[in-house]
C-alpha cells in the first residue's frame, strides 16, 4: 500500500515534469531549456511552490491562475493522473512488493527506471502530437535508441534476430505509406515511432500494438463521423468540421501500452511463432 502510493505520487511528479518538457519542446515557447522558473503564460506571474504541486493547487485553485483568473488547461492534471497510473501499473506489472522492492538486485531497479523512461517519452510523443501533429524527434529517437539498446544489452550472447528486426519490420510498412502518400495519410514521425514499438515489446506483440491501435483509430473515426452527423442535424452547430487530419501516434502508443500491460494475442499467432 505505502510502495503504491509511493509510486502514484512520484508519477504526479514525473507527470508535472513532462508537461513542462511538452511545453517547452515547442520551438515557439519564450522560455528556452527545462530549467527556467514556471510562470503563467497569460499574466507571467512566477509560480510559488504551493502552485506546483501536482493535480492539489489545480483542484485547489479551481483550474485557475491565481494572478489573472485565466483558466488553466486540463491537459496539467490528466497528464499528471496518467503517468500515476501508468508507473503503478509498470510496478504491479513487474509484482513489486515493498519487500522485493527494498531487496531489489541492481538490473530490477534499472528494468523499472528503463520502463518508466520508456513511458515518460510516450506520454510526451502522444500529447505533443495531439496538440500540434507533429513528433517531436528527440523524443522519438530516445524512445527507439533505449529500446534497441536495452533489448541488446539484455539479450547479450542470445540475441534473437527477428527481434532484432522487429524494428524495421514494423517501420518499413509506415516509411513506405508514408512515402506513396507523401506524408498525406501519415507523418514519417510515425514509421520512426513503430521503428521503437517493434524494438521495445518485439516482433508479436509489436504486430499487435500496430493492429490493436488501427483497430481502436478506425473504432474512433466511426464514432467522430457519427459525432459530426448529429452535430449537422442540430441547427447549434453549423460549422463544426471533423478535422481529417487526425494524429495516429496516440493510437499506435495507446495500442503499445495496452499490449505491453495485458499481452493481448491480438493476431492469435503466438502459440505458432512459440512452437518454431
Ligand atoms: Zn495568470
Amino acid at each position: 500500500m505505502y510502495l503504491s502510493i509511493f509510486i502514484f505520487l512520484l508519477g504526479l511528479v514525473v507527470g508535472s515534469f513532462l508537461n513542462v518538457v511538452i511545453l517547452r519542446l515547442d520551438e515557439n515557447y519564450p522560455i528556452k531549456g527545462i530549467m527556467g522558473r514556471s510562470h503563467c503564460p497569460n499574466c507571467k506571474k512566477k509560480l510559488n511552490w504551493y502552485e506546483l504541486i501536482p493535480v492539489f493547487s489545480f483542484l485547489i485553485q479551481r483550474g485557475k491562475c491565481r494572478g489573472c483568473d485565466t483558466k488553466i488547461s486540463w491537459q496539467y492534471p490528466i497528464i499528471e493522473t496518467a503517468t500515476g497510473l501508468i508507473f503503478l501499473l509498470t510496478v504491479y506489472s513487474l509484482q513489486f512488493t515493498v519487500y522485493s522492492f527494498l531487496n531489489f538486485e541492481t538490473f530490477e531497479y534499472l528494468n523499472l527506471l528503463y520502463l518508466f523512461t520508456i513511458f515518460s517519452t510516450l506520454i510526451v510523443i502522444t500529447v505533443y502530437d495531439i496538440k500540434h501533429k507533429i513528433i517531436p524527434d528527440s523524443m522519438v529517437f530516445l524512445f527507439a535508441g533505449l529500446s534497441l539498446l536495452f533489448m541488446l544489452v539484455t539479450q547479450w550472447g542470445n540475441l534473437i534476430w527477428f527481434e532484432v528486426l522487429a524494428g524495421p519490420i514494423l517501420a518499413t510498412p509506415f516509411a513506405v505509406l508514408w512515402l506513396v502518400s507523401q506524408g498525406r495519410w501519415i507523418g514519417f514521425g510515425d514509421a520512426k515511432l513503430t521503428l521503437g514499438i517493434g524494438w521495445f515489446l518485439g516482433l508479436v506483440d509489436g504486430l499487435s500494438a500496430v493492429i490493436l491501435s488501427f483497430w481502436i483509430g478506425s473504432v474512433f473515426g466511426i464514432f467522430l463521423i457519427i459525432l459530426s452527423h448529429l452535430q449537422s442535424l442540430s441547427f447549434i452547430n453549423k460549422n463544426f468540421t471533423i478535422k481529417s487530419e487526425i494524429p495516429f501516434a496516440p493510437f499506435l502508443i495507446l495500442g503499445t501500452i495496452l499490449i505491453f500491460f495485458f499481452h493481448w494475442d491480438v493476431l492469435g499467432i503466438k502459440l505458432l511463432v512459440l512452437n518454431l
